[in-house]
């Protein structure tokens, strides 16, 4: 049994980078779509039973995600720690210019989950390194699948969150609206819980010159949507915040016809559980309310994508206690958080914990937001997500702070 010291590990650190790097080149230019993420699980397992680990496993239908187990040779807390990484791309076409561009045409690590799974590799490592620092278990989710959301549901019913039982999970994702060195945190909400909403309008076919003897299903359609913009303003508590937004509405046969069909989709977009209750329960009320009032009939469909990723705020100041020990690296606290979907939130429903933004943004650099063609992440910024992350481990294992 050795004692752990940070000097150590961000020494060991800073010599793995050039590796880790490697990693995240070889990644980023054979990208992967979500269930496909073959030739990188492959390089993820490869490396995890190189480090030693006492498990590794393939998880979910496609067998592209990677579990990984590690388990401490000394002495503290008999605590188990899981830490998560996404290794999915986008269908997008690279424009970032790198040298180490996708070579998929049409295949892009558009949202950085080339640098996660890189940074994760580099937890891994250090943490086999020092495992006669600690009693305790770490658990690597190398998760499949996350921007189609159905990987993070894969991981927890394949049990990875039991035997043993998780303690706590963590996250990082890369974000380029804070610099290199910036790692962002929230104490409460980080991303939001979407709800995919389907409206069908029925009324009455009519000539638009007899208007009167039919009921105008794209006047129910309009007023719906005027009608549910009202409920972020009037019915939502004034610091809370949920987004009601419609991006596709069809109907109609031609100019002078009236009352035929009309599907509105949409999306609810919550950050917490109460919030969306509420919402939900009041847009099927104004929705069929608007319809019946204006002699039509409405159906409305939620299908839950994700769930808000809710922080816990004891783990979120032991990633600010890292940052403070790490080189280069700064908690900020972040404005807002960000209303879209990830599907964390599954892992943080079974045990609390904390994602963190990874600042990605090189210094002076253009501001590239995740999802464009012209994402880019700093090589730099691996170096300080995995030792952020492996100090905030270390520190929980080793007992080396309350
Ligand atoms: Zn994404
Ligand atoms: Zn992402």
């Amino acid at each position: 049994m050795s004692q752990y010291s940070h000097e150590k590990l961000a020494a060991r650190a800073k010599e793995i980078a050039p590796q880790i790097i490697e990693w995240r080149h070889q990644i980023h230019s054979h990208p992967e779509l979500a269930f496909h993420e073959t030739a990188t699980s492959a390089l993820i397992e490869k490396q995890l039973k190189k480090f030693g680990l006492d498990r590794v496993e393939r998880i979910g239908s496609s067998k592209t995600g990677v579990l990984g187990v590690l388990k401490g040779t000394g002495t503290g807390p008999e605590l188990c720690i899981g830490v998560r990484a996404d290794i999915d791309a986008l269908p997008i076409q690279e424009e970032s210019g790198v040298p180490f561009a996708s070579q998929t045409p049409g295949v892009f690590h558009g949202c950085g989950h080339d640098t996660h799974a890189s940074c994760l590799l580099g937890t891994a490592w250090l943490l086999s390194e020092f495992r006669d620092c600690f009693a305790g278990t770490v658990k690597f989710f190398f998760q499949h699948a996350e921007e189609v959301l159905g990987g993070g549901e894969e991981f927890v019913k394949a049990g990875v969150m039991e035997d043993p039982h998780v303690d706590a999970v963590l996250a990082l994702h890369a974000l380029p609206d804070i610099e290199l060195g910036q790692i962002g945190v929230r104490t409460d909400a980080m991303t939001a819980g979407v709800d995919e909403i389907k409206i069908t309008i029925e009324g009455k076919r009519a000539h638009g010159a007899y208007p009167h003897f039919g009921v105008d299903t794209i006047l129910i359609a309009s007023t719906i949507v005027t009608q549910l913009m009202s409920l972020g303003s009037r019915e939502l508590y004034p610091t809370d915040c949920a987004l009601v937004t419609f991006g596709s509405i069809h109907g109609g046969i031609s100019n002078s016809y009236i009352g035929a069909p009309v599907t509105l989709e949409g999306s609810l977009r919550t950050l917490r559980d109460d919030t969306r209750e509420k919402f939900v329960r009041r847009i099927r009320e104004i929705v069929e309310s608007v319809a019946t009032g204006l002699r039509g009939r409405a159906t409305v469909e939620f299908h839950q994508e994700s769930w808000p990723t809710t922080v816990d705020r004891a783990w979120v100041d032991r990633v600010r206690r890292a940052c403070a020990q790490v080189d280069g690296a700064e908690a900020v606290d972040l404005r807002s958080p960000a209303m879209g979907g990830e599907d964390f939130a599954l892992f943080l429903r079974k045990a609390p914990g904390a994602l963190f933004r990874l600042g990605c943004r090189t210094p002076g650099g253009p501001h590239c937001p995740t999802h464009s063609p012209q994402f880019y992440a700093d090589d730099r910024s691996l170096r300080i997500g995995y030792e952020v992350m492996a100090t905030t481990v270390l520190n929980a294992l080793t007992g080396a702070e309350g």
